[in-house]
C-alpha cells in the first residue's frame, strides 16, 4: 500500500474558508491511487487561547489537565475537516490520539511518541477512507492525554509517516518552502529544491522558522523525506531528504542570520581546569541558552579572555549571574548587544576547499568587520554588526551564485 502523509498547520486551518480549501487538496492528493493520511494541527490561535485560560484558572495549572485542554484545539479541527470532506464526498473520519492509539513517553507538556498502533487505520484506508488525526496529542502509560512540544504537530506527522512507512509526507504550511535566505531581506532569495535534513537543521535552528527542530530530526533519524510547500497556493516546495540524493553543483545552500544576539566577553579569567565548566553552570541552570563561544589561548599561561554570545533578553540576567559567580575570577566584562550571528550552510563545503577564504573576502570588500568565527563540517559563523546584516547577507547570496 502506498501512503502519503499530509499535515496542516495552523493558518492552513486557520477558519471555514481554509479548511474548505484544504479539503480539496486532499481530495486531489486521493485521486493518484496513494492512501491518503491527514494530520492537522488546532486553528491559528486556538492553542495560545486555550493556553491563556489555564493561567487565568491557576499558574500553577497541573501539567496533566493542562494537556487534556491544549490538546482540544486538534479535535475541532480534525473534525471540521473530516466533515467537509464527507460533504464533497470523500469517506473520511476523525481519530484522537488515543483512539489510534499514539503512544507517548516523557513528562506532560512535551512527551514523545514512542509507538503507534497502525491496525484500525490501515483497515480504515483499506475500507477506502480518509483518517484524519489529531497532530500534537498522544496517550501515555496511564491512559492519560499528553502533548507534545508546542508546534509538535509537525512531529506527529512525521512520526505516522516513520510508523506507516510512508512514501512521503507533506508538510503543508503558509510560506512555499525553505528559502536560501530570509526572503524579507533580499528579493533574490530563491525557493530550495532539496536540502538535506543536516542543512534544513541548520537553517531551521538559526532562523528560518518553516519545521520544529525537533521534527527535522526525527524525520533525519527515521529517512523521511518531508515535502515543505503552501496550502495557499498550488506551487512544488522544497524536498527535505537525506544527502545522497542531494546534487553536488551548489557549495552553499543557504544563508541565516539571528537578529538579537549580545557578545559578551570576560577578559582575564583564571585559566585552570573547570574554569569553562563553572562559568556555564549557572547559566544552563538557569536555562540561558549560550551560542557561540570561543576561548583564546592563554598568552600568560595564566588568564584568559572568554567571549560567547546570548540572546539579548538574557543579557542584564547572564550580567548579574557572572558578577554573583563565587567560582570564577575575571578582570572584566565586556558587553556588546545587537550583534548578528551569520552563517552559510551547505553540504558542498565538505568536498570544496577555499569557501572560508571565499565567505571572508566578500566580508572583507564591504568592509564588514569579523567579530568571532565559528565553523562545523557544514556551516561557517561570523559574528558582525546587526546594522550591517543586510549588506552581508546580499554581498554572500551573490559570492555563493545563490540567485541563479
Ligand atoms: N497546536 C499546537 C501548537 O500550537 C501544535 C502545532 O501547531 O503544531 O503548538
Ligand atoms: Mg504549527
Amino acid at each position: 500500500m502506498k501512503i502519503v502523509v499530509l499535515k496542516f498547520g495552523g493558518t492552513s486551518v486557520g477558519s471555514i474558508n481554509r479548511i474548505k480549501k484544504v479539503a480539496d487538496i486532499i481530495s486531489r492528493n486521493t485521486k493518484n491511487k496513494k492512501k491518503v493520511i491527514v494530520v492537522s494541527s488546532a486553528m491559528s490561535g486556538v492553542t495560545n487561547e486555550l493556553i491563556r485560560k489555564t493561567r487565568q484558572i491557576s499558574n500553577n495549572f497541573e501539567p496533566s489537565e493542562y494537556d487534556v485542554l491544549v490538546s482540544s484545539g486538534e479535535q475541532m479541527s480534525c473534525a471540521l475537516i473530516s466533515g467537509r470532506l464527507n460533504h464533497i464526498g470523500i469517506k473520511s473520519r476523525s481519530w484522537l490520539g488515543w483512539q489510534v492509539p499514539i503512544f507517548t513517553e516523557g513528562d506532560y507538556k512535551k512527551s514523545r511518541i514512542v509507538n503507534i498502533f497502525k491496525k484500525k487505520i490501515l483497515k480504515y484506508l483499506n475500507s477506502g477512507g480518509v483518517p484524519i488525526i489529531t497532530g500534537f496529542q498522544g496517550i501515555n502509560h496511564q491512559n492519560r492525554l499528553t502533548t507534545l512540544e508546542r508546534g509538535g504537530s509537525d512531529a506527529s506527522a512525521i512520526m505516522i509517516a516513520k510508523f506507516f512507512k510512508a512514501e512521503k509526507c507533506i508538510i503543508y504550511t503558509d510560506v512555499e518552502g525553505v528559502y536560501t535566505t530570509d526572503p524579507n531581506y533580499t528579493k533574490k532569495a530563491k525557493k530550495i529544491k532539496k536540502i538535506s535534513y543536516e542543512e534544513m537543521l541548520e537553517m531551521s535552528s538559526l532562523g528560518a522558522k518553516v519545521m520544529q527542530p525537533a521534527s527535522i530530526q526525527d524525520a533525519r533519524l527515521n529517512r523521511v523525506n518531508v515535502h515543505v510547500q503552501s496550502s495557499f497556493v498550488n506551487k512544488p516546495g522544497t524536498l527535505i531528504t537525506k544527502r545522497k540524493n542531494i546534487s553536488k553543483e551548489k557549495i552553499i545552500t543557504g544563508i541565516s542570520f539571528t537578529k538579537n544576539d549580545s557578545k559578551i566577553t570576560l577578559i582575564g579569567v583564571v585559566d585552570k581546569p573547570g574554569v569553562a565548566a563553572s562559568i556555564f553552570e549557572p547559566l544552563s541552570k538557569n536555562f540561558i541558552n549560550v551560542d557561540m563561544v570561543v576561548q583564546n589561548i592563554s598568552s600568560n599561561g595564566k588568564e584568559t579572555d572568554l567571549t560567547f554570545t546570548v540572546k539579548n533578553e538574557d543579557v542584564t540576567k547572564t550580567e548579574r549571574l557572572l558578577k554573583n559567580n563565587k567560582k570564577i575570577k575575571f578582570k572584566s566584562m565586556l558587553i556588546k548587544k545587537n550583534v548578528s550571528k551569520l552563517s552559510i550552510i551547505g553540504v558542498g563545503m565538505i568536498t570544496t576547499p577555499g569557501v572560508t577564504y571565499r565567505m571572508f573576502k566578500a566580508l572583507a570588500e564591504n568592509k564588514i568587520n569579523i567579530q568571532v568565527i565559528s565553523t562545523s563540517e557544514i556551516k561557517i559563523s561570523v559574528l558582525i554588526d546587526k546594522k550591517l546584516i543586510n549588506k552581508a547577507v546580499h554581498a554572500l547570496h551573490r559570492e555563493f551564485n545563490l540567485e541563479k
